[in-house]
């Protein structure tokens, strides 16, 4: 359990939190805040003040790190509410306990000889943490992560396709991105593609979402839930319970009115304290993560199970109730998926919410979908066009983008550059029809915004007067 309120914590644990809080006073963070603490019993520790992000940024860059910088490989930040970042050292050994740990849980996903594309932006720890289970052999990597010019989405595609990758790691935008892209192109992805397995995490994951992306693709999704200040904290099991990782992390859930440990089936704060990091320990961190506490889970894994919400702080209210933003993305997807689509979006107005969804299907009930899920609050539905949401086009003109260069010799045949930018990125040139499509939906795009602004400003004025 993870929130066993006293005596119940096994021994074991206890010890384990013991040597984290020796870690963790040698950090500037810790060193006044755990000099007294003992930890002869569990009590003791439940004392301990939480940390929250804020302690983080407030620590400065190298608040958290508890050991000799020579003995770190790893440096990462996000940043914190108020936009400063917070800083996280790791060694190289915290990450490869970290690999080990994914790989162990997953051997039939990672195994010699499978080929694992890499999607995860590379400032993000998991993009290392994957290209570490290759090497400790789980596998063959395909460093092509995202955000980056050099591995646009066709490109992608493109990779996936012939190399035969089996699984794809990233956020969980990237299958369906890659789908519409490989539809675009007249594939099946299902059917032309080898992938047989997603490693998904950054972002909510509700299981109508999993399933759709299953259906389109063929494959298994594996949901992975960490951060840059705890890394690895589950991944989910085949009955799709997001299990935490016991042997890395020591988890509290508590309850959103009170320090006590929120109950099954409840909502709470999800409290970490770090037991396999070496570099950054984190004592008793307030992630500002909501999760639900799940019953046992059916799989036969008796480690605790969460459904991740999201952020308190990016909790919306509407119709005098508050929605995780799980919650909303959830009931988008089950509306999309009740017009055969993966492609929505979804705006939060002051009276409602508005559910955008890519479809040429006719029919459906995505009314009646949101409803199972949010109940009865104020919506609308509005169905658009091909490529108005996520523009397939636009994202397959990317640039191609070459090694930087100092010379170009035009005596030669091939690319007669004549600068250094040209030389590193060329943009193609959208055809005449092309550009004219482009146009329409910009247009369009452009036009629902300014309908929508108008709204938002008269319901500004309504509501101040
Ligand atoms: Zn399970």
């Amino acid at each position: 359990m993870p929130t066993d309120s006293t005596s119940e914590i096994d021994p074991e644990v206890l010890e384990a939190i013991r040597t984290t809080v020796e870690r963790a006073r040698h950090s500037p963070l810790y060193s006044k805040r755990l000099r007294d603490v003992k930890l002869r019993e569990f009590d003791e520790f439940r004392g301990i003040p939480l940390t929250t992000r804020q302690d983080l940024v407030d620590a400065g860059l190298h608040g958290t790190r508890a050991v000799a910088l020579d003995r770190i490989c790893h440096y990462g930040e996000t940043s914190g509410t108020t936009g400063e970042p917070n800083s996280i050292w790791l060694t190289s050994e915290d990450l490869a306990r970290n690999a080990r740990t994914i790989a162990q849980r997953h051997p039939d996903v990672f195994a010699p000889g499978r080929i694992l594309m890499n999607r995860f932006p590379f400032m993000a720890a998991p993009a290392h943490l994957i290209q570490l289970i290759a090497q400790q052999g789980g596998g063959v990597a395909i460093p092509a992560g995202n955000i980056n010019w050099d591995v646009p989405f066709p490109r992608a595609l493109e990779l996936a396709q012939h190399t035969g990758a089996q699984v794809m790691a990233g956020l969980p935008l990237e299958p369906i991105v890659l789908a519409q892209i490989a539809l675009a192109q007249g594939l099946d992805p299902a059917k032309d593609l080898a992938i047989d397995t997603f490693f998904l995490g950054g972002a909510p994951l509700p299981p109508v979402l999993q399933k759709r992306i299953e259906r389109v693709w063929g494959a298994r999704v594996i949901e992975l839930y960490g951060s840059t200040e705890t890394m690895l904290l589950g991944t989910s099991c085949p009955f799709r319970s997001l299990h935490l990782e016991t042997g890395l992390v020591h988890c509290e859930i508590l309850r959103l009115d009170s320090d006590d440990p929120a109950d099954i089936g409840d909502v709470g704060r999800l409290i970490v304290t770090t037991l396999g990091i070496e570099g950054s320990p984190l004592v008793r961190l307030d992630t500002g993560d909501r999760v639900r506490r799940m019953p046992a889970c059916a799989c036969g894994d008796d480690r605790p199970s969460i459904v991740v919400l999201g952020r308190e702080n990016d909790v919306i209210e509407i119709g005098n109730r508050l929605f995780h933003p799980y919650e909303i993305i959830e009931a988008a997807a089950a509306a999309a998926d009740a017009l055969d689509s993966s492609v929505f979006f979804t705006v939060v107005m002051p009276d409602r919410l508005l559910f955008r969804i890519e479809t040429e299907h006719v029919g459906g009930d995505p009314q009646a979908a949101i409803r199972e899920h949010l109940g009865d609050i104020p919506i609308e539905v509005e169905r658009t066009s091909q490529n108005s949401l996520l523009d397939v086009e636009q994202l397959s003109r990317s640039p191609s983008v070459y090694k930087p260069v100092l010379v170009s010799d035009w005596r030669r045949p091939g690319r007669h550059t004549m600068s250094v930018s040209q030389g590193m990125i060329e943009w193609p040139r959208p055809s005449f029809p092309e550009l004219g499509r482009l146009l329409i939906r910009s247009l369009r795009g452009a036009a629902r915004g300014r309908r929508l602004r108008r709204e938002l400003r008269v319901a500004e004025k309504t509501t101040s007067r």
